[in-house]
């Protein structure tokens, strides 16, 4: 079969990487991908907002799946044309990617379902969130309600800084996405990702993740895109899955059906685990990045098959073959990042890395010009490795970013130090 996948950063190489070994897969396009993905997909200049463009390509090239990286295509209903168009498609209806489009939508289900989650509270005026803030204290969360890019949420520890938070949402600072607040109970604990496809009735589970926030060792600094990933969660023990599928996931799949706006595709839990009970944080609708590339590193050729099955329908009948295996990566970032970077600085040591089902560098944003490996963002590349166990992984992943000559980039040295 022909497939074409959407997007161009480190988790779409690394699906495209997945994809590509499974004899399924005839042509492979990646649209519009980055440089360092031809090896294993043709890329494909188009309008990825545009689900004219995406069907006209579709119809084109004969595709016959069509897989959504990131949130945006979504969001703008992408999804939705190449269904109404007849071609299959990997990523949920509008409607229902509204679990990470708005945050509010989000807390009504949970409340629908009485799924476990912090308490809170929606405003679409400053003076009562105000009131809010100072009848509940600190800590507190304070989020802008629509997408506003990771940047929209204040954990607060005092009442100042959640009052200072209202100001920036309803002073424009997140534009339309803060025009509405939730605050929210402060919860603590550990945080952990958990990644499962839904067909619209059933669910499975795929793997579990954590990564690294902060652009600094030690989870300090500022946040950013994440600077590294690992799988599986030893915090997330199978005990708590079961529960977050009973509790959590299987529930809110059952209520996004009962309001007429099923869900399809990849659901991303963001949990809070203390004291053994998990409680979700956020959902999002597509991969981590870079949590995709260790998902996919374990996973490897029968994503396809999962996926194909998610798209089909046929979630009931799929399974997942799981190998005792851990895998990691690091994000090699531009410096500067998360701040203001310079593009264009030269990568050396890439051509004749190792590569193979065990060690890979997956390229989220590079170029290619005169025979040279330039960077072109801040998050350049993902160095991942697979292991029996994480300190393999970990040794595969590093031995990789070490042997990557790029001055003008940075990485931590401390990817996965809580589960080591
Ligand atoms: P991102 O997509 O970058 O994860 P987001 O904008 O979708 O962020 P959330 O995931 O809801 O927002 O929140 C971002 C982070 O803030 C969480 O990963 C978590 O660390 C922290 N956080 C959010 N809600 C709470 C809460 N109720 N208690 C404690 N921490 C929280």
């Amino acid at each position: 079969m022909n497939i074409l996948i959407l997007g161009s950063g480190g988790r779409e190489h690394a699906l495209a990487w997945a994809v590509r070994q499974n004899p399924k897969c005839d042509r492979l396009f990646v649209a519009p991908g980055n440089p360092g993905m031809a090896a294993v997909a043709r890329l494909a200049e188009l309008d990825i907002l545009s689900g004219a463009a995406v069907i006209g390509f579709c119809e084109e090239n004969a595709i016959d799946l069509v897989i959504v990286g990131p949130e945006a295509p979504l969001a703008a209903g992408v999804a939705d044309d190449l269904r109404s168009a007849g071609i299959l498609v990997f990523g949920p209806s509008a409607a229902a990617a509204r679990l990470e489009a708005s945050k509010s939508f989000t807390k009504e289900i949970c409340d629908a379902c009485n799924a476990p989650t912090a308490a809170w509270a929606r405003f679409d005026a400053a003076g009562p969130a105000r009131d809010y803030i100072r009848a509940k204290g600190a800590p507190i969360v304070v989020k802008a309600d629509g997408l506003a890019a990771g940047k929209g949420v204040t954990v607060a520890m005092t009442e100042d800084e959640a009052l200072s938070a209202i100001d920036d949402a309803f002073g424009g600072t997140f534009g339309d996405a803060g025009a509405e607040v939730v605050i929210e109970e402060f919860m603590s604990g550990e945080e952990a990702s958990f990644f499962i496809l839904c067909d619209g009735t059933d669910c499975l589970p795929i793997g579990t993740a954590q990564d690294h926030k902060r652009v600094g060792e030690g989870d300090t600094g500022p946040n950013t895109g994440g600077m590294g990933a690992y799988s599986p969660a030893p915090v997330l023990t199978q005990a708590i899955q079961d529960r977050v599928m009973a509790e959590i996931v299987q529930p809110t799949v059952a209520e996004m059906a009962r309001r007429g706006t099923p869900f399809q595709g990849i659901l991303y839990a963001g949990l809070m685990i203390e004291d053994g009970h998990a409680r979700l944080v956020e959902y999002n609708v597509r991969f981590g990045d870079p949590e995709c590339q260790v998902l996919m590193m374990r996973l490897g050729a029968q994503a396809l098959d999962l996926i194909l099955a998610c798209a089909e329908g046929r979630l009931a009948d799929a399974a997942v073959t799981w190998a005792e295996d851990h895998a990691l990566t690091v994000v090699l970032a531009a410096r500067g990042y998360p701040g203001t970077y310079q593009k264009g600085s030269e990568i050396g040591g890439l051509d004749g890395l190792p590569e193979d089902s065990t060690r890979i560098v997956f390229h989220a944003g590079t170029a290619r010009q005169d025979g040279k490996w330039l960077a072109n963002g801040g998050r350049v590349l993902t160095a991942t490795g697979r292991g029996a166990t994480l300190a393999e992984a970990h040794e595969r992943a590093y031995a990789l970013a070490d042997a990557i000559d790029w001055p003008g980039g940075f990485y931590r040295r401390d990817i996965g130090w809580r589960a080591l």
